[in-house]
């Protein structure tokens, strides 16, 4: 029996005869359905229509990003960091072949992965179960995972350090237990955040946001946003890549505070005349 894998956020469900009628996580505020209707694949027709290759590239000293050409679903990277002998993928993504598994072996395999936010959850089963990986998911975006899994560990509270220099912590705001990564030896030991979706990178790379719903342009409220700043405020970063493999350079901490305080603005109607 296939596991249906939804087009449009290319998240794939447990294993059944007939395609689900709808997609929990598309069929949501913070996600959308496909206007000309919703559609399903599988990871093996994926992998016989020998159209789709997973690209991996070295972005920095032991840091290499994972995206998929021709663009599928909503088209995010996922990242494999080098952490003194200990490979953690951040984020996942759907598509998965030979090629992959191959290369990501030679470059030391998988240790474990771990999830911002269920936009992002994809195939995250199949990579855990060929890398032999445990998944980390904060516990409070549980009723989200479609595909469950032995391999799947819940995490609470607010921080959880999985490995000497790598941490996850909450920030919720996007989802309730949305999370990044922060990787104290990355860029130089000058510190690298991994945001996911949990905070955007603005065009111009020098600036952050935070949104409930990308898609459908619904903000966070002042308060939240405020919350997550300062979650981040003592932790020591220079840069932030986020789900697009859109980076903030250099002065990543400065561009989040700067970017809570505008957007704080923003919202309470402070900061422009309309
Ligand atoms: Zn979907
Ligand atoms: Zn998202």
């Amino acid at each position: 029996m296939p596991n249906y894998i939804c087009t449009t956020c290319g998240v794939q469900y447990p294993q059944r005869q007939e395609a689900p009628v709808d997609c929990l996580i598309c069929n949501e505020e913070r996600q959308y359905v496909n206007p000309l209707g919703q559609s399903w694949t599988t990871l093996e027709a994926m992998q016989q229509g020998n159209s789709f290759k997973n690209e991996i590239l070295q972005e920095e000293e032991n840091l290499y990003s994972i995206t998929t050409n021709p663009e599928f679903a909503i088209g995010q990277t996922a990242f494999l960091i080098q952490n003194q002998g200990f490979n953690m993928l951040w984020d996942c993504i759907t598509y998965l072949d030979e090629k992959t598994i191959e290369k990501i072996d030679n470059l030391g395999g998988i240790q474990a992965i771990a999830l911002s936010h269920p936009h992002y959850y994809s195939t995250q089963v199949e990579w855990a179960e060929t890398f032999n990986a445990p998944i980390y998911i904060h516990e409070d975006d549980k009723e989200w995972i479609v595909r469950q899994s032995g391999k799947i560990k819940f995490w609470s509270g607010e921080s959880l350090e999985l490995t000497n220099g790598i941490t996850l912590y909450r920030l919720g705001g996007h989802f309730k237990g949305g999370a990044v990564l922060h990787w104290k030896n990355g860029d130089n030991n000058k510190g690298i955040l991994f945001t996911g979706d949990i905070m955007q990178v603005a065009a111009d790379r020098q600036w952050v946001s935070f949104m409930y719903s990308y898609p459908n342009f619904i903000p966070l409220p002042a308060s939240k946003v405020r919350e997550m700043a300062d979650k981040v405020k003592d932790l020591s970063f220079n840069r932030i890549y986020n789900a697009f493999n859109r980076v903030v350079m250099e002065n990543a901490e400065q561009a989040v505070q700067k970017s809570a305080n505008r957007y704080i603005k923003a919202i309470e109607g402070t900061l422009f005349n309309t």
